[in-house]
């Protein structure tokens, strides 16, 4: 298939062999569903849907789980605020999981076969820790169960930390429990009688638990790829890595895959700092298609430095690109009968000789090139761009693309309606400015007024104002 994958275990580009040819095994971080997802999960979500819709295009079987974090301090603190009681953190739970589905909806991420809830697996859980405590692993606290940094040796080797640097940095947080500074909670105790009862006592699961344990029960003890945000390299993949190695062995996964941040003026986008966009917000203002074309116009590990005037940008070219695949009728070309995956394997396409396999144009395969090196949007799209006049030559080829993109990258290239941005007081203000500064011939004051438009979202040259 000869795809090849950053691997960050490795620090390399790797060709990716999977454990079983034909059946490759996913496993992406999911959310803590207790607010709206913003900007940063969509790229992440998008990122690992490209890659499941590319494996999936070479003719693999890929299971892909994706866990939903439904238990954790932020869910019982929003319980508390909203409605004093902590046992009803579930519901905030369902609320912004089911938002969180919507909006990967809009952005057209296929779901994942699974989707486990933490609060749904917890015998799982308990089982994993109780292994661990069998092994020496893990010990028990006075109803809290700890994960003992020391006893697995391979520790750090993900985030290529030295153990005895860390104990430096970790000696702020002291835990009198702990027997060790570094050693992390796979079980928090509660009172009793409060969530769930296991053989030591009442309480409820760590963070990291729930990663090791979900992943065993629905792909196995061994996976091919995992991955996630970079931001969870350290801890939380590096202690996903102790307790799925410590209680099953070495090589845990064989590849894992980290995307980069989304940021605004150089910082992280991220809930805690507060400089974020959620999807919601900015699909009132943008087709979701259009995010899901500016997500993937950067390469994965790369920054993506969030601006407006970029998306502006990103717009304007998806909509072009739109209106050259608009002009031609594909439906006879037999393409739009693939299944909704859109993904035949080739030897089902030997047994098909109703219609061409994508994968026999010549166009599709040089599109296909840098996907398969390590997720190089980017590139696949400058060599899109380079041969758009040629491709308007030939019809046929142009649907072969078309179907590519619509199968392979989400982007079904269908005209996106007019601008959706709501026409605020502001927006009518400086509207009405620029008009009033085009009149008295003040072109430097109509582009500025131009460029705070953008800013707002609103572009004043595509819009027809009625
Ligand atoms: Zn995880």
């Amino acid at each position: 298939m000869n795809l090849k994958i950053y691997n960050t275990l490795t620090r390399k580009k790797e060709a990716f062999i999977p454990i079983k040819p034909d059946e490759i095994k996913l496993y992406v971080c999911g959310i803590t569903p207790y607010d709206y997802a913003h900007l940063g999960h969509g790229r992440v979500y998008v990122i690992f849907d490209l890659l499941y819709r590319l494996l999936k295009f070479m003719g693999k079987q890929v299971k892909y789980v994706r866990n939903f974090t439904d238990i954790d301090d932020k869910l019982i603190k929003k319980a508390v605020e909203q409605f004093n009681d902590e046992s009803r953190y579930q519901e905030i739970a369902n609320q912004f999981i089911a938002a969180y589905l919507e909006d990967m909806a809009q952005l057209n991420c296929l779901n994942p076969d699974e989707q486990p809830k933490v609060t749904e697996n917890i015998p799982e859980i308990i089982d994993f820790i109780q292994g661990l405590i069998d092994k020496g692993n893990a010990y028990i606290a006075n109803g809290d169960v700890y994960y003992a940094v020391r006893s697995f040796s391979d520790y750090g080797k993900l985030s290529k930390r030295d153990i005895d640097d860390l104990q430096s940095v970790e000696r702020v947080q002291l835990n009198e429990l702990k027997e060790d500074p570094l050693d992390f909670a796979l079980w928090k105790s509660t009172k009793e009688g409060t969530f769930w009862q296991a053989p030591w006592g009442w309480g409820r699961p760590g963070w990291h638990i729930e990663c090791s344990a979900l992943a065993r029960k629905f792909l196995g003890d061994h996976i091919d790829i995992h991955a996630g945000g970079m931001d969870l390299i350290f801890p939380h993949h590096e202690n996903e890595i102790a307790q799925s190695e410590g209680l099953l062995g070495p090589n845990f996964a064989n590849y894992w895959m980290h995307n980069a941040f989304i940021q605004i003026n150089k910082e992280k986008m991220s809930k805690s700092l507060g400089n974020f966009f959620t999807l919601r917000q900015i699909f009132e203002q943008y087709d979701p298609m259009v995010i899901r074309f500016y997500l993937l116009s950067q390469k994965y590990d790369n920054p993506l430095e969030f601006t407006f005037k970029d998306l502006q940008d990103a717009k304007k070219t998806y909509r072009r690109l739109c209106n050259v695949f608009a002009e031609v009728d594909c439906d006879h070309y037999g393409f739009s009968k693939l299944p909704v995956m859109g993904v035949r394997s080739s030897r089902e396409a030997k047994t098909d000789s109703g219609t061409k396999d994508l994968i026999e144009y010549p166009l599709i395969q040089k599109l296909l090139e840098p996907l398969l090196d390590d997720l190089n949007t980017p590139k696949m799209l400058s060599v899109l761009h380079d041969n758009i006049s040629l491709l308007q030559e030939s019809p046929e080829e142009l649907c072969a693309v078309k179907e590519f993109m619509t199968v392979v990258l989400g982007l079904p290239l269908e005209l996106i309606p007019e601008e959706k941005v709501a026409i605020t007081p502001e927006i009518a203000k400086l509207i009405k400015e620029r008009e009033n500064a085009r009149t008295q011939k003040d072109w430097a004051r109509a582009d500025a007024i131009r460029d705070e438009l953008a800013a707002l979202g609103f572009d004043d040259k595509d819009t027809k104002i009625s």
